[in-house]
């Protein structure tokens, strides 16, 4: 992790918001900032207000634990260890406990990994270390990824009793050669269950994981897919492209010539077929990836987008607090180790100038439907969007590629299918 040479580090600016001056300091602590809990003592000795971005309102909380390697997945995984699942939820509690004081946060997104291959007596732990540092506050959302295969009633029950009002489900297929080709183990009636269990137990939005363009789907294949889907009635979808990240087994395998990738065209067709399915069926599309029925969007996700600050704890997490990305290490020993004798298991650090942080959060908050609206990107960065984006945007609104309605700028239909071409021609 880069050091800097100096342990405290002020960034002052001004920003006229209601006719006022608003002071926006951006503190970051640059040693021993989990440690000592510094950061928190500062935030509440300071007079000025914080701006809510700046303060993580969200948790995001990493089990690295998967029972097989799906060929297509480059996450921070572990496979099996089922030996020092405990000593992961020791290290975990370490990590957070360095906050030093209980944080309130509005929700828990518990990722993986896959997070329910803890058992029952473990997940329990975890919502007890969760619950005592980073308790939920208001209309709270808590967030858990789960797998057909391991969600079981009383692994669910646990969640339940815990306040769980999202459950979201890594379905991928319901079709044998497609789930094979993924690595994919779970069997259909597996989902079937786990989507009837978990409303059993009135867990409040169930979202379900597609992965569309695998190698040799037809469009019809991936109708049928997002049909069974459908008829399962889930709150939310999340439908992602097959994408064949460096160095994973289905990257090889692609490289040996085993398996040809679908043409673009064919995918984009495949991302056009779920925009008109699941719109037909009174979805709303809200981020490119997201459909959610009225009222069960993922609150924790759109922390993301809006680019606000958000902890993140345990291996290979992602931190987002006062301005500063940090990613914790991806290597599970070293985690645990680092952790438990209270080390920095941090692995790469990065201190945003205001100027780059504004062109993220452009770029995050056009993953939206509802794009970035001028004001509150100015409110938010202290930027105006038209100094971020220069004239390059105007060439992109007259391609049919953005819409700017003068309040708000957003990805057009066409745009989404080429998003990240038009985020990085933007600035
Ligand atoms: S279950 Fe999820 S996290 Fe685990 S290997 Fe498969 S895709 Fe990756």
């Amino acid at each position: 992790m880069p050091r800097l040479q100096v342990p405290l580090f002020l960034i002052v600016s001004f920003f006229p918001l209601l006719g006022f001056c608003y002071i926006d300091i951006v503190i970051t602590i640059f040693r021993g900032f989990f440690q000592t809990g510094t950061l928190s003592v500062l935030f509440t000795q300071t007079n000025n207000p914080i701006p809510n971005w700046r303060l993580p309102e969200a948790a995001y909380i990493h089990i690295p634990f998967c029972a097989q390697h799906c060929g297509y997945c480059d996450f921070a995984i572990a496979i099996g260890k089922d030996a020092i699942r405990d000593n992961y939820l020791d290290a975990l509690e370490k990590e957070i406990s360095k906050l030093g004081r209980p944080h309130p946060v509005q929700s828990w997104f518990i990722g993986g990994g896959t997070p329910t291959e803890l058992n029952a007596t473990q997940l329990e732990r975890l919502c007890k270390i969760l619950k005592q540092w980073l308790p939920l506050t208001g209309e709270a959302e808590f967030s858990i990824e789960a797998n057909p295969d391991s969600t079981t009633e009383d692994k669910l029950a646990v969640l339940a009793s815990y306040g769980v009002t999202r459950l979201s489900l890594g379905v991928q297929s319901f079709q044998e050669p497609v789930l094979q080709l993924l690595d994919r183990k779970h069997k259909n009636p597996q989902v079937e269950r786990v989507i009837e269990d978990a409303r059993k137990f009135k867990i409040a939005s169930i979202s379900i994981d597609l992965i569309f363009g695998s190698a040799g789907q037809s469009l019809e294949s991936w109708k049928y897919d997002l049909t069974r889907g459908l008829a399962l009635s889930p709150d939310h979808f999340s439908t992602y492209g097959l994408t064949y990240e460096k160095g994973t087994p289905l990257w090889k395998r692609m490289n040996r010539g085993e398996i040809i990738p679908l043409e673009d065209t064919e995918e984009l067709a495949h991302y056009e077929a779920a925009i008109d399915m699941l719109e037909g069926q009174g979805m709303d599309h809200y981020e490119i990836s997201s459909f959610a029925k009225k009222g069960k969007r993922c609150w924790h996700n759109q922390v993301y987008w809006e680019n606000s600050a958000y902890y993140g704890f345990g291996m290979g997490a992602a931190r987002y607090v006062a301005g500063k990305r940090e990613v914790n290490t991806r290597d599970l020993d070293s985690y645990i180790q680092k952790s438990l004798s209270g080390q920095e298991t941090i692995f790469q650090s990065e201190q945003l100038e205001p100027r780059e942080e504004a062109v993220e959060t452009l770029g995050l908050n056009l993953r939206r439907m509802q794009g970035a609206n001028r004001e509150r990107f100015f409110t938010r960065t202290g930027f105006h969007l038209d100094e971020i984006t220069g004239p390059k945007k105007d060439y992109l609104v007259q391609q049919g590629l953005l819409k700017d309605d003068g309040e708000s700028l957003s990805l057009t239909r066409r745009g989404r299918h080429l998003a990240d071409w038009v985020v990085t021609k933007l600035f």
